[in-house]
């Protein structure tokens, strides 16, 4: 389901660009806009949930992480080592109020990373 004026609803439907690096019928995966780490990618349920806290269902959030595996292989950070963050609410500072996952790595990290 789709909520009007959300930025990720918008790139899934691809009204707004995004360089996309993983699509099925579930997920998309695309680059962050805006990249912390030598690979940062940001993957998304098509459908829309604010955050993991919206009644998500177990499947979904299931399939959401395991295309967290794909992407590292096609990122080629999968034996290299990368991190997972989903910000959820203000204290996270989530600014994009769509679930979403991101992959970070490309490059050795402190725990000051993000
Ligand atoms: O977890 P948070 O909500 O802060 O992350 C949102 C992410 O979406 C940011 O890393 C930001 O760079 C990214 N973004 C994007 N494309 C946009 C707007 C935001 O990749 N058009």
């Amino acid at each position: 389901m789709r909520k009007e004026d959300c930025l990720f609803c918008k790139i899934v439907a691809g009204e707004i660009p995004s360089t996309k690096v993983y699509e099925d019928e579930r997920v998309l995966a695309f680059e962050d806009v805006s990249p912390q780490m030598p690979v940062h990618t940001l993957i998304v349920p098509k459908d829309h949930y604010d955050n993991i806290g919206d009644g998500v269902p177990d499947e979904e959030l299931g399939y959401l992480f395991n295309t967290v595996r794909k992407v590292a292989d096609i990122k080629g950070i999968a034996e290299s080592g990368y991190r997972v963050i989903v910000n959820t609410n203000n204290d996270a500072q989530q600014s994009v109020h769509h679930l979403h996952v991101h992959v970070l790595g490309g490059a050795p990290m402190n725990s000051g990373d993000p």
